[in-house]
């Protein structure tokens, strides 16, 4: 098989143009082509008169080799890798002890389903919810003002992506073609085919409730098992090495290989694991607001007359810029047609974050518009001094919006002249259970919100209307990726404390779900082979 990249076609061509430009790309005879299949597809549209569909082929000619030998220097001419996903050990008869996952989002249901596959039946533990019980939760704070501390959008199954847009993308390196395992288990847990092909597939966030809970049915029936409502507030260590695990009902779980995928607001937890020694330090990231603007305002601009097209459907955008103050400022989890979301885990905080349907046919797009920050920009050099600014910036949106989870907003036109805004115009945020028009700008340090000034007119030139006076900001957006980093060793576990394995987001080895869960699944071979090496020791 053949691996063809860079094939470009008009947006609406017909089907059979497709094997047509293989041939002439190829220059064989039409019977030497045997079959052919699409790896990925994107558009380019650069060009908006001219958009352009671009297809990664998967092709079967008659004499590979002799194509081969005539596209020897041809970059887009290449055999097809082997993605097929290989278990690296099988779990020993005399296991003893079963490995247990902390939290059941990406990453831990990644980790747990491999290790059940390789038959080493793990314990699943989440403080939150079953998936269902959580929407609920989750609903009642953007309804109702009331926040479930243990069951929201950060915390339940599913992790913190559930409620989202379901974007299926990452930027990292992926030689072994761990992604496609993700994305084969996500159709086979019923997740729509597109995902495999599209270039930038997402889900949105009904499907992702269903697909959780398939995935939870095939990893029970692989020997592995959950326990929901279970949190853990402390482990038990003996000269350096994981012996076991405290819930809060005060029960002792003993436990050797634990996958800690505890994502990044789970503020308590990386507390605990600091007190006791742990190695963790600060790392990077960002902070800023969220934007709004009507969808079809992002359409236009960057689909001109094709924008409405169903094979496009809505546009979505990437952006950012270096400031004359050094700082970065970029949109960050753009929904296309989505909505703002509460995304708070405490009490007395505002946090924002994006959603969306698989349709994405709400009336706005929203994006995070932030400022990445340092280590060196932080109260303190202590390793936890991130999660402290985040909870100051936190209790500021709070308090700005007013009480009752109602998040502060203002108008683009009023931000950029140093206004406080007293009503909201033409585009409505949708932020639920509502936004308080006020001044964002106390809110951040005065060099994000100089950098977000010099940024805005900046992006309006690249996508028009994008610093339109009408588009709104809604703060804050504080957890667009853990501040911590619990770094671990090239064998998966933590510098200091044998059989605790850091994976994902929280540990600051992913910034999303897909990488979140290609991380779950190197963890849990990480796990299975120390288990395995163990046993033969
Ligand atoms: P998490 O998903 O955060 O899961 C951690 C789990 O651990 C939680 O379920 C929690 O309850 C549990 N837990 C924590 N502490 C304990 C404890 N002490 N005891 C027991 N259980 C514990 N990413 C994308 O790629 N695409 C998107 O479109 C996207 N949209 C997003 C929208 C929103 C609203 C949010 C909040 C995030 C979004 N993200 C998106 C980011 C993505 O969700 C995360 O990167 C991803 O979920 C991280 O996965 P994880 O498994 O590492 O951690």
């Amino acid at each position: 098989m053949l691996r063809l990249s860079e094939i470009k076609l008009p947006l609406d061509h017909p089907p059979e143009v497709l094997p047509a430009a293989i041939i002439e790309r190829l220059g064989i005879p039409p019977h030497d082509l045997k079959s052919w299949s699409v790896w990925k597809r994107a558009h380019d549209a650069r060009k908006k008169s001219a958009i352009l569909k671009v297809y990664i082929l998967d092709v079967e000619v008659a004499d590979e080799a002799a194509v081969l030998a005539r596209f020897n220097d041809d970059p887009h001419v290449k055999p097809t890798p082997d993605v097929a996903y290989r278990h690296v050990a099988t779990a020993p008869k005399d296991q003893t002890l079963r490995p247990v996952v902390i939290g059941a989002g990406p990453c831990g249901l990644f980790a747990g389903l491999i290790l059940a596959e390789m038959g080493f039946k793990p314990i699943i533990l989440d403080r939150g919810k079953v998936v269902r019980e959580r929407t609920k939760d989750t609903w009642e704070l953007w309804r109702k003002s009331k926040l479930h501390p243990e069951s929201n959008v950060q915390f339940g199954e599913g992790g913190a992506g559930t409620f989202s847009d379901g974007k299926l993308y990452s930027q990292i390196k992926d030689p072994r073609f761990l992604a496609r395992k993700v994305l084969t288990e996500f159709v086979a847990a019923g997740a729509p085919e597109e995902i495999l092909t599209e270039a930038h597939p997402h889900i949105g966030t009904f499907r992702l409730v269903t697909m959780v809970e398939a995935m939870r049915e095939k990893i029970e029936a692989l020997g592995g098992e959950y326990r929901f409502e279970h949190r853990v507030v402390d482990i038990e260590l003996d000269q350096g090495r994981l012996r076991g695990l405290r819930l809060h009902t005060g029960e002792v779980l003993e436990a050797d290989h634990v996958v800690f995928a505890i994502g990044h607001s789970s503020r308590d937890t990386f507390q605990t694991l600091y007190d006791r020694g742990v190695h963790i330090e600060a790392k990077p990231f960002s902070i800023g607001f969220r934007i709004e603007h009507p969808q079809s305002w992002i359409d236009r601009a960057l689909f001109g007359p094709c924008a409405g097209h169903p094979d496009l459907g809505a546009a979505a955008y990437s952006l950012s810029h270096h400031c004359s103050n050094g700082r970065t400022v970029y949109s960050f989890c753009m929904c296309p047609g989505g909505t703002v979301v509460a995304a708070t885990s405490e009490p007395g905080r505002v946090v924002t974050n994006g959603m969306s349907q698989y349709s994405r046919n709400e009336r706005n797009a929203n994006s995070g518009f932030v400022v990445g920050i340092s280590p060196e920009d932080y109260p303190s050099d202590h390793p936890l001094a991130g999660i402290e600014l985040q909870r100051d910036l936190e209790t500021r949106a709070y308090q700005a919006g007013g009480g009752d989870y109602f998040a502060p907003g203002q108008l683009v036109g009023d931000f950029l002249a140093g206004r406080p805004s007293t009503a909201l115009g033409e585009v409505v945020p949708s932020y639920k259970p509502g936004v308080t028009p006020t001044d964002l700008a106390p809110l951040m340090p005065e060099y994000v919100i100089a950098a977000m000034r010099e940024a805005l007119p900046v992006f309006g030139r690249k996508i028009p209307r994008y610093d339109d006076a009408q588009a709104v900001l809604t703060g804050v957006e504080t957890r667009s990726s853990s501040p911590i980093r619990m770094t671990r060793g090239a064998d998966f576990q933590s510098l200091n404390v044998r059989g605790l394995f850091p994976a994902g987001e929280g540990a600051g080895y992913a910034g999303g779900i897909l990488s979140a869960a290609v991380d779950g699944i190197k963890v849990a071979e990480a796990v299975a082979r120390s288990m395995v090496g163990d046993l033969v020791a």
